[in-house]
């Protein structure tokens, strides 16, 4: 196995975790060892074969090792045995030596003629498929002591004879796994008893899983590019016959389970259950339990540990989220029906509450994810929307259900022990520095709490629970712990599901997108972020999503096991529908990207599911009653039949793809889908009051659906008072650029006497004829063109923005891309005299370099110059010299740097983030949105080079 195994993780006491992160490959390595170490793998079948088992032992641990510590030191007698069994048994092995002898005895005659390919000792590895058939015999020879095939491609399913008559005739990669690491009655299962290495089996497994599935996305990348059918005609008008760089882009789809797209849409789902059912009321963490009497029964018997098998720990900590889903889908939320019997009556306040507020609690929805632990053991994340008559009021009402503090050991000793065992945090701080919960020797949970004497809300909104000070305490590695140090939890729920179950009232709007993000975040995901920019070469790959998603994986035999099962990873109830649209006669369709195989299938299906929404609503007079998006409460989508049926059973919601504003009319289509009830064509989405409006943005403004932008006027008017005219332009074009107007242009006719500040004054000065007057079509204009200059700068323009009035020609200089004039306005007799000046002062390692990249540029044959040294050693001067040599020769070079000061330090300096637009908050979808027919985009063209300062900086 090839991937970077984390062993980090196995520090301290705790149970062994295999945990793989990044791509893994399988390889083989060569036949001998290199000179001077040790054989080791497959070449002690070959090497020195007399004292094969000596050698074995050695490569393992060995003397050099066992010198220095006891603990290793190998049974040669069991090294024996397995030698003897596998020679005897396994026929690979028999094989194996057989032609590793042939090729050692021979390897000075032609190999090259054999149809092996034998790398000697050339210490590099070589890769080989994980689809034949003993590949895993051969990985695993102690695991399948009798060579035994393992996956194959063409294993057919029980019952089906030929391949031609079933959709999916025969059996995936994934079901041969789950279906191997299945306890059977009668037979033992070495694979099962193998401890560590059916860590590393189940790991191995999922691993092939996934990059099999990988493999298959990268091969249907084409279908899956999503750039405009429009774009691409305009790049091809343009004379570019290479259209492959458009969009250019290895997608991950959505339905790629764990995927960055993945994530999105399910976090865009949870959101929308939000927008239907308000902010959910209760947060509870629910983690799986090894020590479940279960798992002991299960283990009693045999000498492994609940870490050898987690498979079984994934299998029951499954079975005990189901039951407790159901549990809340009874609407027996926290014991419904018994639960005054756990409404303490420590004193009267309470049982007054329960007397008052009878606990009834009906769910109106529930979202999960399942998350895996550093560890590696599963958790899952819930949050409980409640029907709006059972939220709970008042901090007061909090209580009964979420306690933070530790129950009398003479009470109720069970709940005691519970509490001890599951629900105390710690000890850490000053007790325990190597707390997991510890950063740079703080707790990060802010673990002990301050005593308080009642439930309420912070500043922040979130709930500080009771801990009073009654004496209750526990002890915990030799430490007395007291309320102070009590995750909060419920007590009929951790009776019930004996197992660390947090739960947190979370009723305040502020905390919900932390929650949602939170719940949300993806699988174990490493902070950084490299963006591999497409501006200097062509030939350079942009945004990769399936090398980011191998680069942030991490996983453990816990979650392999959990995948290899296809267990949910995400749970939503009610479901949500994802709704796609399209603009009339458009291709493009605004949806989260569809299952690969259906897109590969039925390429209209997404399209029909917004038609056939139409034309039901020519039969059907139930449906005229509801918009698109309500329209799955009441309808079921056939994907079978292409059409919309009534709802006999069940419940789900609708979500439109959101689109982003700069799409005009698809984001106002967008918006008037959530608002139009029951409309049988584009044109009736688009009639208000009878009347046809001329396009969707119109309709929604005259349905009033689109804020009368008043508040941004008077925001203007406001601003006028006290900051100058360029101030109000700038913050006039900052609405701009976040498209927060409905109609600029009359935010424009409102404010453009504001805007105008200072504009005449300027102009008379720069004209030095004080006396200067102008006037309003001037004054107008020239307040256009600096609010143009603002939008320039920001890589958009008034252009973009239908209605706005556009500063007329003459006044705006020479070209209409002002970008291009800027950076050609040099005066190039001067710079050819600074060009002289400097070039005489390069030293000759300077020169060459100079020399180096000017051929490049002269001869026009691309590249990309990486130019290390350390500070002081006259960067900034060679860019200065090449700039001027190219500058004077009336070509542009773009001067970035990665910093906002070393940009200064260049002659018309830029930051790399201005200039390329790349995204300030970088994720894992981030790319520089340029697009092909932009002043930008013209500008990165006509460019002869780039100089990028301190780009390693760019992270
Ligand atoms: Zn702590």
């Amino acid at each position: 196995m090839g991937g970077k195994v984390d062993s980090s993780i196995n520090k301290g006491n705790a149970p062994y975790i295999f945990k793989l992160s990044g791509q893994n490959y399988h390889s083989m390595g060569s036949l001998l060892p290199t000179p001077g170490s040790r054989p080791k793998f497959c070449q002690l079948y070959i090497y020195d074969t007399e004292n094969e088992i000596s050698n074995r032992s050695t490569s393992i641990g060995g003397p050099t090792s066992a010198s220095t510590s006891t603990s290793i030191s190998y049974d040669l007698q069991i090294i024996e045995f397995l030698k003897v069994m596998l020679d005897s048994n396994n026929v690979l092995v028999k094989s194996y030596r057989m032609v590793a002898a042939l090729i050692v005895g021979d390897i000075s005659d032609s190999v090259e003629k054999r149809d092996i390919v034998v790398q000697t000792s050339s210490g590099l590895l070589q890769r080989i498929s994980e689809l034949h058939p003993s590949y895993l015999a051969l990985q695993y020879p102690l695991l399948f002591p009798y060579g035994d095939d393992g996956y194959r491609v063409d294993i057919l399913h029980r019952g089906i004879t030929s391949s031609s008559n079933s959709k999916r005739p025969t059996c995936t990669m994934r079901e041969f796994f789950a279906y191997r690491i299945q306890d059977r009655d009668q037979s033992f299962s070495l694979l099962l008893n193998a401890k560590r290495l059916f860590q590393q089996f189940l790991v191995d497994g999922y691993t092939m899983i996934e990059s099999e599935r990988l493999f298959f996305i990268r091969k249907q990348q084409k279908i899956l590019r999503c750039e405009s059918y429009e774009k691409l005609r305009n790049h091809q008008a343009l004379g570019s016959t290479d259209i492959s760089n458009v969009g250019q882009r290895v997608i991950l789809p959505s339905s790629f389970t764990g995927g960055a797209r993945y994530m999105m849409q399910n976090y865009l789902d949870a959101m929308s259950l939000c927008k239907w059912f308000g902010y959910p009321d209760f947060f509870i963490t629910f983690t799986c339990n090894p020590k479940w009497p279960e798992v002991q029964r299960f283990l009693k018997d045999t000498p492994l540990h609940p870490e050898d098998r987690p498979d079984i720990l994934c299998r029951l900590f499954k079975i005990k989220l189901d039951a407790f889903i159901k549990d809340l889908r009874k609407n027996k939320i926290f014991g419904t029906v018994q639960a005054g019997m756990y409404v303490y009556i420590h004193t009267p306040t309470i049982s007054l509450i329960a007397n008052f507020y009878p606990i009834c609690i009906i769910l109106c929805a529930l979202v999960y994810t399942i998350e895996f632990q550093k560890r590696g053991l599963p958790h899952s994340h819930i949050c409980l929307f409640l029907h709006a008559d059972c939220k709970l009021p008042t901090v007061e009402y909090i209580d009964p259900y979420i306690s933070a503090e530790i129950p009398n050991i003479n009470e109720d000793p069970e709940l005691y022990s519970l509490v001890r065992e599951f629900m105390i945090h710690g000890p850490c701080g000053a007790e325990n520095f190597n707390c997991p919960c510890m950063v740079d020797r703080k707790c990060s949970k802010n673990f002990p709490k301050q005593f308080c004497n009642h439930t309420s809300v912070d500043s922040n909104g979130f709930p500080l629970y009771r801990r009073r000070n009654d004496g209750n305490v526990v002890g915990k590695s030799g430490v007395q712990l007291d309320n102070r140090n009590v995750v909060p939890y419920n007590k009929y729920l951790l009776k019930r599901y004996q197992a660390h179950i947090n739960v947190e009232w979370c009723n305040q709007g502020s905390s919900i997108k932390y929650l949602f993000k939170y719940i949300n975040k993806g699988p174990d995901r490493a902070t950084f972020a490299m963006v591999q920019n497409n501006n200097d070469s062509d030939n350079n790959d942009a945004v990769d999503e399936i090398k980011e998603y191998y680069d942030c994986r991490y996983i453990s035999a816990c979650e392999a096991s959990w995948r290899i099962f296809k267990y949910d990873v995400h749970y939503r109830y009610p479901a949500v529908i994802r709704l796609p649209f399209h603009l009339p006669g458009q291709q493009v369709i605004y949806e989260a990207d569809d299952d690969i195989e259906d897109v590969l299938d039925r390429p209209s299906v997404a399209s029909s599911m917004f038609t056939s929404w139409m034309k039901c609503n020519e039969i059907n007079v139930e449906a005229r009653k509801l918009t698109y998006v309500e329209f799955p409460t009441k309808f079921v989508w056939k994907p079978k039949l292409l059409i919309w049926k009534p709802r006999e059973v069940g419940y789900s919601i609708g979500r439109i793809h959101p689109v982003s504003p700069k799409l005009g009319e698809a984001y106002f289509l967008r918006i008037l889908l959530n608002k139009v009830k029951g409309p049988k064509s584009f044109e009736e989405i688009r009639t208000v009051n009878g009347e046809i409006c001329s396009s969707f943005k119109d309709a929604c403004y005259n349905l009033g659906l689109l804020d009368d932008d008043k508040e941004y006027i008077d925001a203007i008017k406001e601003a006028s008072l006290s900051r100058s005219g360029y101030y109000l332009r700038f913050l006039f074009a900052t609405m701009l650029l976040s498209n927060s107007l409905s109609k600029p242009e009359s935010v424009w006719e409102n404010t453009w006497e504001y805007l105008s500040d200072g504009i005449l004054y300027t102009q008379q000065q720069r004209l030095k004829s004080p006396a200067l007057s102008l006037n309003e079509d001037q004054i107008k204009n020239l307040t256009l063109f600096e609010i143009e200059q603002i939008l320039l700068r920001n890589n958009t323009s008034l252009k973009n923005y239908r209605r706005m009035p556009y500063p007329d020609d003459d006044s705006v200089s020479s070209s209409n891309n002002r970008l291009i004039t800027e950076e050609l306005d040099y005066d190039i007799p001067n710079l050819k005299n600074e060009f002289d000046r400097l070039f005489v002062s390069l030293t000759d390692e300077q020169r060459n370099i100079f020399l180096d990249i000017m051929t490049t540029v002269k001869d026009n044959k691309g590249g990309v110059f990486f130019i290390y040294g350390y500070g002081g050693t006259g960067k900034t001067f060679l860019w200065k010299t090449i700039s001027a040599a190219i500058r004077s020769e009336g070509e542009i070079v773009l001067n970035v740097a990665s910093s906002g000061i070393a940009s200064l330090l260049l002659t018309g300096g830029r930051t790399a983030h201005s200039r390329f637009i790349i995204p300030i908050n970088l994720n894992e979808d981030s790319y520089c949105r340029i697009n092909p027919d932009s002043d930008l985009a013209n500008l990165v063209r006509k460019t002869s080079l780039i100089i990028w300062d301190e780009a390693p900086m760019v992270h």
